[in-house]
């Protein structure tokens, strides 16, 4: 055999060899999607209509501004809330913590089992100046028109408030008990922070030295075509939020006429670091939650992307590279860099003193402040421009091989049979990072299955939820809080 022939042999030898152990691979991915087995029940859709209809009614609006909230909206709302489920204000519990979070507590039989929270909030965010007359239907009326039910709530986030003590009303006529105690906790200042809502509901639990098994909020939805290569519903649950920061660069000194200017002035000192950060950026790298969510997402891929999923080792750069393409994914693998504010100079023919400039970071779980800002000043090699990085690193990363876990995804899959349910990492914040202190694991679901504009809606023009999509939702709950209590035992 001549040495070129030898080395063809060994060469098409690595190449069957590599054929065989990727292809392998791919063939063993199992889904990680459980068979669903729905529960038969008949959600009374009149009612819970007319429920979530009049919930929307009432203008519990957030303001940044705090000394604009009406209460008077939400102690009407609270009433309403009273009046519409009679059974479950008899049955449960009930509080105002600091006036208007709301805590329901569902008695469980077996008290030594740790209990679940499932959360929602009543606030909602205003309807921009200047929009209203682009709503078609009026942004408070909860107008039921062609199988929908319209207003600023109906997804962001009156639906969980309802829909949850809807399906609580449902187990209640039907004589169901849970085994472990079940808390209901509605916060009113949600779309501002939480810090007078959830933050103090959590407080107060915190005191009674309750730990939650864990605690589901709001958060992704069930969107069709969100993942390229798979042809089926994708539903999102968040186990973590990226943190949200704030860093200033900042320069001072020396401005001087503009008709005889140093080469480089504050300006373009500033510029220059602004465009070194993007020329930069951070690493991507698929790693925590955006692998996890790959991992669930790719046993139902084509062949092409399961190919390249199951043998992550391998095509791991291949992968990052096409995620850092689009900047919903490159969000999902690493911290984001915003430029938001920039500011200097104030006359056409004098150089600035000072030059300052806003970013807006998006903290990746695992990358803390300090890092952040040694990035920065690393790359910027610039020591005359001040950085300071304030803000809130990413919440904890809740486990997806959990029962916890599991039990959401079972009840998601009961009521979506069609759906890949998945975790994932939010980008946005919610009142789900509040409860980390008080919960093994937090968790971000929101669920309904509707399209990408859908999801644009909820702090845009015309919200609104299908009737279909409400019913699904409170047949969630119902699902979630038998799942959350087959008699799992304390971890
Ligand atoms: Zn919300």
């Amino acid at each position: 055999m001549t040495k070129r022939k030898l080395a063809f042999f060994i060469l098409s030898g690595l190449i069957l060899l590599f054929l065989i152990v990727t292809g392998f691979n791919t063939f063993t991915v199992r889904s990680k999607q459980p068979s669903p087995h729905p529960a038969k029940m008949t959600i009374n859709q009149d009612e819970a209509v007319q429920h979530l209809s009049k919930a929307i009614t009432f203008k519990t609006v957030s303001y940044q501004d705090r000394s604009k909230f009406d209460f008077k909206e939400f102690d009407r709302f609270i009433t309403f809330l009273q009046e519409s489920f009679p059974e479950v204000h008899q049955k449960l519990s009930f509080e105002k913590v600091n006036g208007y979070a709301l805590v329901y507590k569902w008695k469980g039989s077996d008290a030594s089992k740790n209990p679940i929270g499932l959360t929602s909030h009543y606030d909602v965010v205003p309807v921009l100046k200047g929009t209203e007359a682009n709503w078609k239907q009026d942004p408070f009326s909860g107008a039921v028109v062609d199988g929908r039910i319209w207003g600023r709530g109906t997804l962001d986030d009156k639906i969980g408030v309802t829909g949850i003590l809807q399906a609580v009303d449902y187990l209640l006529k039907e004589g169901y008990e849970p085994d472990r105690d079940m808390y209901f906790m509605f916060g009113f200042d949600e779309e501002i922070g939480g810090d007078e809502g959830a933050s103090k509901i959590v407080d107060a639990l915190k005191a009674r030295g309750i730990t939650f098994e864990y605690v589901l909020d709001e958060g992704g939805a069930i969107v069709e075509k969100m993942v390229p290569g798979v042809t089926q519903p994708v539903g999102v649950v968040g186990i973590s939020e990226k943190g949200s920061a704030t860093a200033e660069l900042s320069i001072e000194g020396s401005g001087g006429h503009s008709s005889q200017p140093k080469d480089h002035t504050n300006i373009g000192r500033i510029a220059s670091a602004i465009a070194k950060l993007e020329d930069t950026q951070f690493k991507g790298d698929l790693r925590g939650p955006g692998e996890d969510m790959f991992e669930f997402v790719a046993p139902e891929m084509s062949f092409g992307m399961k190919y390249v999923f199951a043998n992550k080792a391998i095509f791991k750069p291949v992968i990052e590279k096409i995620l850092l393409g689009q900047p919903a994914s490159a969000a999902l693998i690493r911290t984001t860099i915003a430029p938001t504010i920039f500011q200097a100079g104030e006359q056409y023919n004098a150089l600035p003193e000072k030059a300052s400039a806003i970013i807006n970071l998006r903290i990746m779980p695992g990358d803390s402040l300090n890092e952040v800002k040694r990035f920065i000043e690393d790359t910027i090699e610039d020591d005359d421009i001040k950085v300071t990085v304030t803000g809130s690193e990413a919440s904890k990363v809740s486990s997806v091989n959990s029962w916890q876990f599991k039990s959401i995804q079972q009840a998601a899959r009961n009521v979506y049979r069609d759906a890949v349910i998945a975790p994932y990492l939010m980008f946005a914040g919610s009142d789900a990072r509040q409860y980390d202190p008080v919960a093994k694991n937090t968790y971000r679901f929101l669920p309904v299955q509707i399209t990408s504009e859908d999801l644009n809606r909820m702090h845009g023009t015309n919200e609104h939820v299908s009737i279909e999509n409400y019913i699904n939702a409170i047949k969630f709950y119902v699902e979630v809080i038998r799942e959350g209590n087959k008699g799992k035992s304390v971890e």
